[in-house]
């Protein structure tokens, strides 16, 4: 990619008061302007008492991404909205995934059980709100690049808040200090994108917080973040909440609740056929506030329901009348499971695959062949044929570097790569395999920069992940979309010799786009 640039792109700088003037720059604008992350229990714990926040890690230079690749990625966004609101609504072919993988997975299986229990009774709330974010990789082919997807979130989607502060950020820097360095780089306005990622994702809460119309019970009506206890990116999901309390004419009352103390603060009035959700503020329970919209931070893994009672909490979220986001449905919509079906051909599947029944030829073929250009070949691990002949190349010792194996799982670090792949399903029953799948790695363009992480500086070759941010609201019983937007971007940056890349799991770092 460095011919699209020409010239050294990021300039090397020298190992004094050049590097550390821009150093002390970004160390004292991330913190300014909360570009930043709780520290780690082990510096938080001391004498600071939780006053203590760090500079997020963050690239010194925007890396180059191509231009053709981000704007195909933004512009097919509404149209994975779309493809996801549907497949949500698709119960069956949900719940003949789920019986896949359940078999093997019994985080997946306590899931649909929250999803039956509730069906029985009947939803209460038909909206569904998805703030959704699509990965991807641009994939080098000889001189072809093509941005493939790594997978689609439906929960939890994160980084929206940073994400906007660190386009800022490299645009303060092209103002600032790149055209002092003693190599000056020079970055028209245009080729730095803007990123109303945060703002973006704070108006698709508005929306449902609006849809959700007054309380019938006579209560002003708010919006619950649910969070994990000890969770260090809170500044991220604070952007989120203050451009959300000023987003519109009347201020949105926010509130964060530990995931763990659902069942404590909020209630659902026996009497009330509405099932509304109250929210009572530990600060003063004599007040009532009635949910409109439940936003998950948590809930997306195992780790956060360590009792039946938290199983208890998220089905009382469910069959409440606030509006999810996401919804039982809607999370399992993000099952690695259902990227895979997606991305299985018709030669395959021998007849229509997943892709053609949730978007119709009605839709136009553009929309389809948009879509599944951006798919990377992705293999079951059950026993169909196109199954076991992926159990023979995940468990040959060449075959398996090429691919990546995942579990149904959120918030990386749970991923198996190349040869690790054989010796994870030597220690899984066979009959497990099958609530993995296999895909194969992507493999993006030589690329330099440098990472400032902990006030330290990691310098070498790095791979790149750009997201796309989706908002949409839909009706699951009508179908009817009430909004549906693409809502800014993330790139976030690793070393290249790191398998995993969230910033969150300490893999990664935030990055903007230099398009080229
Ligand atoms: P999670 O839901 O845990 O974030 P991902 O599917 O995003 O799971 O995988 C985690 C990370 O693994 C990605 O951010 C990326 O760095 C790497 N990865 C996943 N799939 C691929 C792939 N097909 N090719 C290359 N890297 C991949
Ligand atoms: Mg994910
Ligand atoms: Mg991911």
């Amino acid at each position: 990619m460095s011919s699209l640039i020409g010239g050294i792109y990021p300039p090397t700088l020298d190992d004094g008061v050049e590097r550390d003037q821009l150093v002390q720059t970004i160390k004292d604008w991330t913190i300014a302007n909360g570009l930043a992350v709780r520290p780690p229990p082990a510096f938080a714990d001391g004498e600071f008492e939780g006053a203590l926040a760090i500079s997020a890690p963050v690239t010194l230079f925007p890396s180059p991404f191509p231009k053709a690749c981000f704007e195909e990625a933004r512009a097919i966004q509404t149209k994975y909205n779309e493809l996801y609101a549907r497949i949500s609504q698709d119960e069956e072919y949900l719940g003949s995934l789920v019986q896949e993988v359940a078999g093997g997975d019994d985080f997946i299986a306590n899931l649909w059980k929250v999803h039956l229990r509730v069906k029985e009774e009947g939803y209460v709330q038909n909206l569904s709100l998805g703030l959704f974010r699509s990965d991807y990789m641009v994939h080098q082919d000889g001189d072809n690049l093509q941005i493939k997807q790594v997978e689609f979130n439906t929960i939890a989607s994160s980084f929206g808040g940073l994400s906007t502060q660190t386009s800022l950020l490299h645009k303060h820097l092209a103002k600032t200090e790149y055209p002092l360095l003693k190599e000056p780089v020079s970055l028209p306005p245009a080729d730095l994108p803007p990123n109303p990622s945060a703002e973006g994702l704070a108006a698709g809460l508005a929306a449902a917080f609006h849809a959700y119309g007054k309380s019938a019970l006579g209560h002003q009506t708010c919006v619950l973040f649910l969070v994990q206890d000890e969770e260090r990116n809170v500044f991220d999901q604070r952007h989120l909440e203050y451009a959300l309390r000023s987003s519109g004419a009347e201020p949105i009352p926010v509130f964060r609740l530990p995931f763990s103390q659902i069942l404590t603060h909020t209630t659902i009035p026996p009497s009330s056929p509405g099932r509304q959700l109250l929210y009572h503020p530990p600060q003063n329970p004599a007040r009532t506030f009635e949910v409109a919209v439940v936003y998950l931070r948590a809930g997306y893994g195992p780790a956060d329901y360590p009792s039946q009672s938290a199983w208890e909490a998220r089905y009382q979220i469910e069959r409440s009348a606030a509006i999810a986001c996401p919804s039982v449905l809607t999370q399992l919509a993000g099952m690695k499971k259902v990227q895979q079906v997606l991305a299985t051909p018709e030669a395959v599947t021998s007849g229509p695959g997943a892709l053609r029944r949730f978007v119709p030829d009605s839709d136009g073929d553009a929309t389809y062949q948009a879509l599944w250009k951006t798919f990377a070949n992705i293999y079951p691990l059950d026993t169909s044929p196109a199954g076991l002949e992926a159990r023979r190349l995940a468990t040959d010792p060449e075959e398996c570097k090429r691919f990546v194996m995942k579990p149904q799982r959120e918030g990386g670090g749970n991923n198996f790569y190349r040869t690790a792949i054989p010796r994870r399903l030597s220690e899984i029953p066979e009959s497990h395999w099958g609530s993995y799948i296999l895909m194969e790695l992507i493999t993006p363009p030589p690329l330099v920069n440098t990472i400032l992480r902990n006030g330290k500086l990691e310098h070498g070759g790095v791979i790149c992940e750009l997201g796309i941010y989706g908002t949409c609201l839909w009706d699951q019983k009508t179908g009817a979309v009430l909004r549906n937007e693409e809502s800014g971007y993330l790139l976030r940056t690793k070393g290249d010799q790191s398998e995993e890349g969230g910033v969150a799991a300490g893999y990664g770092c935030m990055d903007s786009c230099r398009l080229v």
